[in-house]
């Protein structure tokens, strides 16, 4: 499987079981799996392998499971290791304020896109 974004492949590795947070509910896919395209959610997709998971932070985008070979391709994704957990606590914490502010030129729903990838970047890094 390979988690593949605008600036790189972020994961290449084999698989037992991928499962993927789709915007219809968790996905989990074994290989000879038959082909399909499904949009992503924000959130985290788990790579089974020899008895251990790998988490992923994936930022939307789109699975493309085939037979031999299952393809997230996302706006980001970071494995735990590479969070910066100070940088999505801070980014958390300005999307938090935005969507306290009562003005209406404040854009709630980019606010909460924002919260949403701190918040799954911080599960990811086992610090939420
Ligand atoms: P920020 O406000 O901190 O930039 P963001 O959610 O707006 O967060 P994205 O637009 O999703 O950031 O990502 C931009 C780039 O920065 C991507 O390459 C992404 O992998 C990386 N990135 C964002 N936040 C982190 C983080 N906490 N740790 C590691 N990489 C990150």
């Amino acid at each position: 499987m390979s988690v593949v974004t605008p600036s790189g492949t972020v994961l290449e590795d084999d698989y037992e079981m991928v499962i993927c947070k789709t915007k219809d509910g968790e996905l989990g896919v074994l290989p000879g799996q038959i082909p399909l395209v499904a949009p992503l959610d924000i959130g985290i997709t788990r790579l089974k392998i020899n008895d251990e998971t790998y988490k992923v932070a994936v930022n939307g985008g789109f699975m493309e499971v085939r037979p031999d070979k299952v393809t997230i391709l996302a706006q980001s994704a970071e494995k735990a290791s590479d969070i910066d957990v100070a940088r999505a606590m801070e980014a958390k914490k300005r999307a938090e304020r935005r969507l306290q502010q009562k003005q209406e030129n404040i854009d709630f729903q980019r606010a909460e896109l924002a919260l949403k990838r701190a918040m799954n970047r911080l599960t990811v890094a086992g610090k939420a």
